[in-house]
């Protein structure tokens, strides 16, 4: 039967400087590995200034865009490629709400962040960004088949 079935996706999905600095890289890693998510990329990566601005490129006229830009280049993220039904809402959904005071207690902003600036991890929002995202952030040869 396909009822209820929901199509295979990959997504990107990131551990912000700020996680990475205050020790949530295996707790997110963990959360990620019990939902059931594949990982088929993953790395510790010091992103270029230009790769950020290209990634955050919807928001360069925004008010915010240049302390974001200094942010996500603060120190090394973690880039994750991940794998499974719906991933792409999926993961939005493990985060919680971008600003952590919306977030829901039991997503990871809700549970660990404080501030909108500083909210701990990044995923993809739609199929094409999805796509856009992981193609910037890994060499093909750096994803698993
Ligand atoms: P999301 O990360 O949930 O997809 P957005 O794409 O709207 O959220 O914004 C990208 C990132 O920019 C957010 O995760 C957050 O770190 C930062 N940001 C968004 N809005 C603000 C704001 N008003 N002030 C400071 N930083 C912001
Ligand atoms: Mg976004």
């Amino acid at each position: 039967s396909t009822l209820g079935a929901m199509p295979t996706e990959r997504t990107f999905a990131m551990i912000k400087p700020d996680g990475v600095r205050r020790g949530l890289t295996a707790e997110i890693l963990r959360r990620i590995e019990l939902k059931g998510y594949r990982t088929v990329g993953l790395k510790l990566y010091q992103i270029p200034r230009e790769t950020a601005e290209s990634h955050y490129g919807e928001h360069s006229a925004k008010p915010f865009f240049g302390e974001l830009v200094d942010f996500i280049t603060s120190g090394p993220v973690v880039a994750i490629a991940l794998e499974g039904e719906n991933a792409i809402a999926g993961w939005r959904s493990m985060m919680g709400a971008t600003n952590p005071a919306n977030a829901a207690p039991g997503t990871i902003r809700g549970d660990f962040a404080t501030s909108v600036g500083e909210n701990v991890t990044h995923g993809s929002d739609s199929p094409e960004s999805a796509q856009r995202e992981l193609a910037l952030f890994f060499a093909e040869g750096e994803l698993l088949k």
